[in-house]
């Protein structure tokens, strides 16, 4: 008989837990207090850490393993905030072995360059993926004063200045939180190819830029992940017709293409 391990929920609090985007302070805001971290003690939460990742082993066994024992073959290499309502379930795909994903607030390319250079260079894989999100803590905290926060965090927030320098300050907070965030995957997107400006030239690999949007800021429902840039290209019509989109049916892309911020 199957043994089935009851603790996937509760993974969900452990994220929580190690996540930057839960501390207090500037980040503190963008979580109310949920179901999840009320009635979880540590105990609690590394019990159904291990459970989880036995459940994991349990349902797929050593050949889910054994292909990637000696070597990873991602496809795909992606910048994502820490945010712990960011899912990791990338589109469906099985993460495992497929996507070489890069963490931290603000979803930067430069704070943390080698990794994004290891997945790029050494692996290497042909998209690189800068995904942003609607309610970003991260840019949120640096819209506002963030001078009291740890010397880590600061140095972290600190980069994100020329996003927020660009703040046209129109319409409600929400509103240029919004477009603060979009206009970050751009400024990310830019010192990308920078970065990587000879492996663009020889047409070696594709800067993806895209809005993970659990608030339904595009009007394409929640959880859309909505395509806002492509080699720094922001035309909606543009990337449309941008060869990387082009085995996509054409409703789907229009779908997921969308912009609420001029580029920087
Ligand atoms: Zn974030």
């Amino acid at each position: 008989m199957k043994k089935i391990y009851p603790a996937k929920k509760m993974l969900l609090s452990l994220a929580c837990a190690v996540s930057l985007a839960c501390t207090p302070a500037a980040f503190a805001s963008d979580h109310g207090a949920n179901e999840a971290q009320t009635d979880k003690t540590p105990t609690k939460t590394i019990k159904a850490a291990l459970e989880g990742n036995d459940q994991f082993r349990y349902d797929h066994r050593d050949k889910h393993f054994e292909p990637f024992q000696d070597g990873q073959v991602p496809n795909l290499t992606v910048v994502s905030c820490s945010d712990s309502r960011v899912h990791t379930q990338l589109f469906g795909i099985q993460p495992d072995n497929n996507i070489f994903i890069i963490r931290n607030v603000g979803n930067q390319v430069t704070n943390s360059e080698g990794s994004v250079d290891y997945g790029v260079r050494h692996l290497p894989t042909k998209i690189l993926l800068i995904m942003g999100h609607s309610g970003c803590g991260a840019v949120k905290a640096a819209m506002g004063d963030y001078s009291g926060e740890t010397s880590g965090i600061k140095a972290e927030l600190d980069p994100l200045k020329p996003v927020i320098d660009a703040d046209d300050h129109q319409g409600d907070f929400s509103v240029r939180l919004g477009k603060n965030v979009e206009r970050n995957v751009d400024f990310q997107v830019k010192a990308a190819m920078e970065l990587y400006a000879d492996k663009l030239k020889d047409d070696q690999m594709v800067i993806v830029g895209g809005v993970y949007d659990f608030q339904n800021l595009y009007g394409k429902g929640r959880g859309t992940l909505v395509i806002t840039n492509v080699n720094g290209v922001t035309d909606i019509n543009k990337i449309i017709a941008h060869p990387v989109m082009e085995s996509i049916y054409k409703g789907t892309v229009v779908n997921h293409v969308g912009s609420l911020a001029p580029a920087l």
